[in-house]
This record gives structure tokens, C-alpha cells and sequence, in this order.
């Protein structure tokens, strides 16, 4: 009875602000076998064009990133779009979160073209697809644009709202560190970090975050950047050793935790790996599925990036429930990171398969057997 009266409420809401927003420019819907939509957002008006993907909803609505970037075609921006939503299917299947995969991303240097018209643009373009897609905040958008894009839609997680979840980096960086302690027991027997050397790549919002915990656990820090400034506080405030950028590959380490780029684990940089895991924060670490192989010949320990990194998503994932959000709410989720990698680990042994391919096959399950369905109706309180 509650259930149905909220689904009500719910429908009311939208009805509501649906009524008062129009998308005035194209939506321009594209069929692209395995995922559920497409669409081309196009309003000539603002200079807005780009794309919303939303690869699969069978847990929940579409949870995903809004990205800005300079993408030399539409093309470009269509293959970047695809990967990410898919990405975002496997990271809410195996987190659990009761939320499906998508993400956005608008053409355009965010230096050069980015307005309040064009956000307000693309608000009202998410707001056009009723809650099947909620976007957050992504490269070259800041919180303070989600809080223009709020104008036109409330189907946004992470925004500057007193009862939003807000920025999602702390959160993330607690679950990188509950995986990186997974891999630790995982390889020492142990998970204490006591002494541990850890090789850090790239020192921005998560990277310098889990340095400092490390710190504070008794890692001793290896640490590049391209950024100088940021390599000198690693320097000056966690006693790190600095390395350059091309040589982090090489570091002889414990654990190598990338936190820069995607793409990095390849052909070139693993042979040069010196270390017994990999648990890192960045997105798509792994170039191919090959070199997940790759590592897994090399007795290299990988931490799945998607599972490691999700705990962002969990958190912003509580502010679309019943009671509103509730940071140790996320906190304690975001532990349970810890058993999974664990289970990830061990099954990885037993089977004697990749860890990325055991992730892989957590998600699919939990897709066929509907593992983690949302049943309760989404709330959002700003
Ligand atoms: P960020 O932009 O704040 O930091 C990235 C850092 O990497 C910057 O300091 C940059 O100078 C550095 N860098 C760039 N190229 C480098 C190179 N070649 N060598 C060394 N350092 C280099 O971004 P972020 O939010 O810290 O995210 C980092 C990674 O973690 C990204 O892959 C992101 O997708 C992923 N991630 C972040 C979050 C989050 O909550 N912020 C959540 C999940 C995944």
C-alpha cells in the first residue's frame, strides 16, 4: 500500500515538473543492437548536440556520468558514450545497487561552449526521458553545473543540494582502500598495509585521498603525477618517494594503484610491472580483456576496476531511497567492498580464471537471476 502511494507521488512529481519543462530542440533516437536507447540530443538553439545511452535498465533506471568533452566527431563521442554506459551496467550489476547502466556525454570544450542555456538545455533533455536515465557528475562538468542542469530535471544524483549526496570522491576512495586491503589478505595472508610499498598514478581528487589513507595505514608511497604541485604535497606531506610519470610502471612495489587514466594496463606497461597486485581507482584500467590475461599468467593480483572503484555509485546511489541520504548508510555498503573483492579473489584461484572475468560473470549472473532488482520506487528528495 505505502509502495503504491509513493509510486503515486512519484508519478505526480513527474507528471508535474514534465509539465512545466519542454525540450525544445531534437531528440533524435538511433538504433544500436544491445543497447535500449540511444539518443541524439540536439538543440541548435544553445550549440548543445550529444548523446544520452542507456544500455540496459533490467535492475533499475540508468544510472551514469554526464561528460563534457572536445570529441573530434560524432562518431568519437558515440564509441565513448557506448563503452561507458555498458561499463556502468557491469558496475551497478555487481554493486547492487537496484540501478541499470547509461551515461551522457555533450560535444563541446566545457572551456569554450559550456552556458546556463545549454545546461538548462540538456536538464530538460534527461527530464524528457521520464527517470529511465539519471545523470551525475563527469569529466568536465563540475557540481556547480548539475545545480543548473537541476532547473530543468531532479532525475540527477551527486548535485549541491543539502539533500544530496554531493561529491563522491571520499566515498570512492574508502572503497579503494577496503579493496586494496582485500588484495593484501589476498596475497600476504594479511590485510594490514603496515609497511607496505604502494605505487600511486596520478594524484587528483581520489588518487591524493588514498594516499593519505595509506599514509595513515603504514604504506610507504610511491607517488607520480603530471601535475608538480601535487607531487610535492604527496612529497612533503605523506613522506612519498616521486617518480616520473613513465616510470611508474616500473616501480618495484607491493600493490600498484592506478588512479589516472583508463587504458594503462596494456601490452607495453605490463611487462614492465614490478609489483604482486593491482588495486586501483581508475576507470578502465584494463586496455583489452587480453590483458587481464596478461596479468593473471604474470601472478598479478587485479582488482577489478569497476568493482573497486564503485563506491561513488553506491553513495550516491542512498539518496535515491526511502529515508533520504545517509552517509553511514553508504559508508557501511561500501565496507561490504571488502567480501566481494574477496569472493572475486578466492573464486578467481578456484576456478583458476582471471578476476575480470569472475566480475564479469558475478554481473551477467545477477542480470539472468535479477540479483539486486530494484523493488522499492525511486525517491528523490531535492
Ligand atoms: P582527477 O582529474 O581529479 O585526477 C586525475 C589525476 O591524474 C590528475 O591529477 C592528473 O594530473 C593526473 N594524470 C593525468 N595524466 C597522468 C599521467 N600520464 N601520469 C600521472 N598522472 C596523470 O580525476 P579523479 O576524480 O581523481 O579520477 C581519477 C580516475 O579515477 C579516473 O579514471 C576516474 O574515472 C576514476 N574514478 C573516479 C571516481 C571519483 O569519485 N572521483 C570514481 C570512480 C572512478
Amino acid at each position: 500500500m505505502e509502495n503504491s502511494t509513493q509510486t503515486q507521488e512519484f508519478k505526480e512529481i513527474v507528471e508535474a515538473v514534465n509539465n512545466r519543462i519542454h525540450f525544445k530542440g531534437k531528440l533524435i533516437e538511433h538504433s544500436i543492437e544491445g543497447f535500449e536507447r540511444i539518443i541524439e540530443v540536439v538543440d541548435d538553439s544553445v550549440g548543445l548536440r550529444g548523446i544520452i545511452a542507456i544500455h540496459n535498465t533490467t535492475l533499475g533506471p540508468a544510472v551514469g556520468g554526464i561528460r563534457m568533452y572536445p570529441y573530434s566527431s560524432f562518431e568519437e563521442a558515440l564509441t565513448d558514450v557506448l563503452r561507458l554506459s555498458e561499463g556502468m551496467t557491469f558496475k551497478s550489476g555487481v554493486a547492487q545497487t537496484g540501478t541499470g547502466g547509461g551515461k551522457s556525454v555533450i560535444i563541446g570544450d566545457p572551456k569554450k561552449i559550456k552556458t546556463p542555456q545549454l545546461l538548462r538545455s540538456f536538464g530538460a533533455a534527461i527530464n524528457a526521458l521520464g527517470g529511465t536515465y539519471i545523470g551525475a557528475e563527469d569529466s568536465g562538468m563540475r557540481l556547480s553545473d548539475l545545480g543548473i542542469l537541476r532547473e530543468r530535471t531532479r532525475f540527477l544524483v551527486g548535485i549541491p543540494h543539502p539533500r544530496s549526496s554531493g561529491d563522491p570522491s571520499p566515498f570512492t576512495v574508502f572503497g579503494g582502500l577496503m579493496g586494496i586491503k582485500a588484495a593484501a589478505k589476498q596475497v600476504w595472508g594479511s590485510s594490514s598495509l603496515k609497511g607496505k610499498r604502494i605505487a600511486i598514478q596520478g594524484l587528483g581528487a581520489v588518487g591524493l585521498r588514498l594516499a593519505e589513507v595509506l599514509f595513515w595505514e603504514g604504506a610507504r608511497l610511491v607517488v607520480t603525477d603530471v601535475d608538480r604541485n601535487l607531487v610535492d604535497t604527496a612529497v612533503k606531506s605523506f613522506k612519498a618517494e616521486a617518480v616520473e610519470p613513465h616510470e611508474i610502471f616500473g616501480v618495484a612495489c607491493d600493490i600498484f594503484a592506478p588512479c589516472a587514466l583508463g587504458g594503462i594496463l596494456n601490452p607495453e606497461t605490463i611487462p614492465q610491472l614490478k609489483c604482486r597486485a593491482v588495486a586501483g581507482l581508475a576507470n578502465n584500467q584494463l586496455l583489452t580483456p587480453g590483458d587481464g590475461e596478461a596479468l593473471f599468467k604474470k601472478g598479478i593480483l587485479y582488482a577489478p576496476d569497476y568493482v573497486i572503484n564503485s563506491g561513488g555509485l553506491y553513495q550516491v546511489c542512498v539518496e535515491l531511497e526511502k529515508g533520504g541520504y545517509d552517509p553511514t548508510l553508504a559508508r557501511d555498503r561500501i565496507a561490504t567492498l571488502y567480501s566481494l573483492l574477496t569472493e572475486i579473489f578466492e573464486l578467481s584461484a578456484e576456478k583458476k580464471l582471471p578476476t575480470h572475468e569472475i566480475a564479469n560473470e558475478i554481473c551477467h549472473r545477477n542480470l539472468t537471476q535479477l540479483v539486486g532488482k530494484r523493488t522499492e520506487p525511486i525517491i528523490f528528495h531535492h
